[in-house]
């Protein structure tokens, strides 16, 4: 391989106060995990890491490691931080790949006393597929309801096969068949069947990992031309979207980076990027790729309109405390032939519109104690659908939380 992870993993110096640790959200044992891998124990440093995180060869490709794990990293403030992600990466799918061929022992269902008793999961992202795996492993009947045709959530139609390949997610499912856990696809909770449904048919706890997925809008003048797209729709199938040669992108996350990485690979022979802000708020080494792939930044402009030509931009200027103001008479249309807004999502209110009891924030989130707990008695929840749009690592280590909650919820009813 390119990159020698032992070497990388020699470098770790071992520290008594491990920082990378404090700065990974799910808290994984750097350290641990690299001194068992050195002392030649691969395949309990992947059990520890798989047991600390279930998608642990997912965070190890898509988590922003800049800003958490390495970012931390004592060795980082003189030169180069350990890169535990490769680490991580190389451990982990080693373990996931003799999981999948069943040459571990530890996920063995025959070990799993059975409960009896039914659990719902409802949707079948990164949150679900945690407290899927967890409960199962606890010995519970899980189906997972997935509004889609496969599981996967933004891992399988937001984030592009360059950045996470879509057969990691196929592993993920054929470990869960083989936990047990059954998998409804094309079944969207809120319409045929709802909640009540579940309840009536004996699921005796339901867990809502739902996402957000209605695209935020900019309310101005142009939103509904034939030329204009929004982030997350486009995201999830690009080869059915016609954009033409030139592609406005508005808004700077990293989900804008995916949308202009993505419409060049696809065939756009100029991607421009708009920001309000003079910081591009995307993650710095998704912004150092989207600019080697020639993704082109404007800085410190705001859409005023889009149309057939384009979008329409006024220049801003920030004052002290961050506040934008308008420069007037400087709008300016920046030719296109096609605009997709990434400017994040919110939830959708399927189930929440068709479920008595489950109180929702002011932007639609579902309300919970922080062991996941909706308002509504054997009704949890946890990820983007509660605490907004965040990451995968963070959707995770509240999903861990939150299985514990359930299992205890569980244990407590009768039989
Ligand atoms: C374009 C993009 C790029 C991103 N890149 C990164 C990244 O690089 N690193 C990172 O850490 N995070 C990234 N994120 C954020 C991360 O993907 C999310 O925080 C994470 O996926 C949240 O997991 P979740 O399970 O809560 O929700 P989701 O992943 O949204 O999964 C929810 C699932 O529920 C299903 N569903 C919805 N409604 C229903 C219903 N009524 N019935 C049944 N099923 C339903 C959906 O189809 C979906 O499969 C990105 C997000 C986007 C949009
Ligand atoms: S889960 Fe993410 S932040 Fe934590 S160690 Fe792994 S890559 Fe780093």
């Amino acid at each position: 391989m390119a990159f020698n992870v032992i070497n990388e993993a020699r470098r770790c110096l071992n520290c008594k106060n491990p920082m990378c640790r404090k700065g990974c959200p799910i808290s994984t044992n750097i350290p641990e995990v690299i001194r068992t891998f050195l002392e030649g124990d691969i395949d309990k440093a992947g059990e520890t890491l798989f047991k600390n995180n279930p998608l642990s060869v997912i965070c190890s490709l898509i988590c922003n490691h800049e800003s958490q794990c390495e970012g931390h990293c004592v060795l980082g403030r003189k030169g180069a931080p350990v890169h535990f992600s490769n680490i991580e990466n190389y451990i982990s799918d080693n373990y996931f790949e003799k999981l999948d061929q069943g040459a571990v022992e530890e996920l063995e269902l025959d070990k799993v006393r059975k409960k009896g008793m039914r659990v719902g999961v409802i949707g079948g992202g990164p949150a679900g597929m945690t407290i899927a795996i967890l409960l199962a492993r606890k010995g519970y009947d899980i189906t997972i309801f997935e509004s889609r045709e496969k599981i996967g959530g933004v891992l399988r139609y937001g984030i592009p096969e360059f950045r996470l390949p879509k057969e990691l997610i196929e592993r993920y499912k054929r470990l869960m068949v083989s936990l047990g856990i059954r998998i409804r696809p094309n079944t969207s909770i809120g319409t045929t069947i709802t909640i009540d449904d579940m309840f009536r048919d004996g699921y005796r706890a339901i867990f809502i990992g739902t996402g957000v997925w209605k695209p935020n809008t900019l309310h101005i003048k142009g939103e509904s031309l034939g030329n204009v797209h929004f982030a997350i729709n486009y995201l999830t199938n690009p080869d059915v979207y016609t954009l033409g040669d030139s592609l406005n992108v508005i808004g700077a996350g990293n989900s804008a980076m995916d949308v202009a990485r993505t419409a060049l690979r696809h065939g756009c022979k100029r991607v421009t990027v708009f920001s309000r802000s003079e910081h591009i708020a995307a993650s710095i080494t998704e912004v150092e790729f989207a600019k080697i792939d020639g993704v082109e930044f404007v800085t410190c402009v705001e859409p005023v309109e889009i149309t057939d030509e384009g979008a329409v931009f006024v220049n801003v200027e920030h004052d002290e405390e961050g506040r934008h103001h308008r420069i007037e008479g400087t709008e300016k249309l920046y030719p296109a032939s096609s605009t997709i807004i990434a400017v994040s999502q919110g939830p959708r209110n399927r189930i929440v519109s068709t479920t008595t009891g489950l109180d929702v924030t002011e932007r639609g989130l579902l309300v919970t104690n922080t062991f996941g707990r909706t308002t509504r008695d054997g009704i949890f929840a946890a990820g983007d659908v509660v605490l907004g749009a965040r990451t995968v690592v963070e959707a995770v280590n509240y999903s861990k939380q939150v299985a514990e909650a359930m299992d205890e919820y569980l244990c407590g009813l009768d039989r």
